[in-house]
């Protein structure tokens, strides 16, 4: 937990270990990054505004190598700050004052996400390919990096390879209930995982907009490599 104010570093501390959390306490961006590195914790808790580095930044600079959830506590209002987080690299936010028990729902999502699991499976594409079982995305430069949240999106979009994936069903699945009209966290997503994995991200090849409905990943048959079928579910 990255928290610069002594009374919301006491309660959330207190109310995190009543769940049996146990929590480290980071009062600077600076101190986070050193902390994180040291401790390796599941899911990051921080405050975007902190003295000195701020959360935003941390977040960036924790993308360059961890993968950690990152949970942003942000100000009321402050949304062109929110959407820099999630740009940076965080994976959603509880906007201050909050309750306990959202920040708790928040957490157990994010673990969730950044869990392991599903079965042997590869979309392979001409430009990369998405190996469901290692969790991860290979292209010609090696392994992409994802956040936990941008790698559950093309995984669920993986898993439905072809379909039409519904805004619902991926808010549903990647966030969790009370996220029904959050279609801007799909686009800001979406948009990053284009500038990651896409030739031209403005003009998707692989991942499309159905607009007002969903999402597809779409892998072309006829262009994949020889031998390399668009999904591959055998052991
Ligand atoms: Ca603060």
């Amino acid at each position: 937990m990255v928290e610069d104010e002594l009374p919301m570093r006491r309660t959330l501390d207190i109310g995190l270990r009543a769940r049996g959390y146990d929590v480290d306490v980071a009062a600077s961006g600076e101190e986070a990054l050193d902390m994180v590195r040291r401790q390796h914790p599941d899911v990051v808790i921080l405050d975007l505004g902190l003295p000195g580095i701020d959360g935003v930044r941390v977040a960036q600079g924790l993308r360059t190598w961890s993968n950690v959830p990152i949970i942003v506590l942000s100000a009321r209002g402050a949304e062109a700050v929110k959407v820099a987080a999630l740009d940076s690299g965080a994976d959603d936010y509880v906007t201050k004052p909050f309750g306990m028990g959202e920040l708790l729902a928040r957490i157990r999502a994010a673990l969730r996400r950044s869990d392991t699991g599903g079965g042997p499976t590869m979309v392979t594409t001409e430009h990369f390919t998405i190996d469901l079982a290692a969790q991860r995305v290979v292209n010609q430069q090696g392994e992409v990096r994802l956040s936990p949240t941008q790698w559950h999106l093309v995984e669920v979009l993986a898993r439905h390879q072809g379909q039409l994936v519904t805004q619902q069903q991926l808010l549903a699945e990647i966030w969790g209930p009370g996220y029904e009209n959050a279609a801007h966290y799909l686009r800001v997503f979406m948009a990053q995982i284009r500038q990651k994995l896409e030739p031209s991200p403005a003009r998707p090849r692989y991942f499309h907009t159905e607009p007002g409905r969903g999402y597809r990943l779409q892998v072309d048959e006829a262009e994949s490599p020889p031998g390399s079928p668009g999904v591959d579910s055998s052991p």
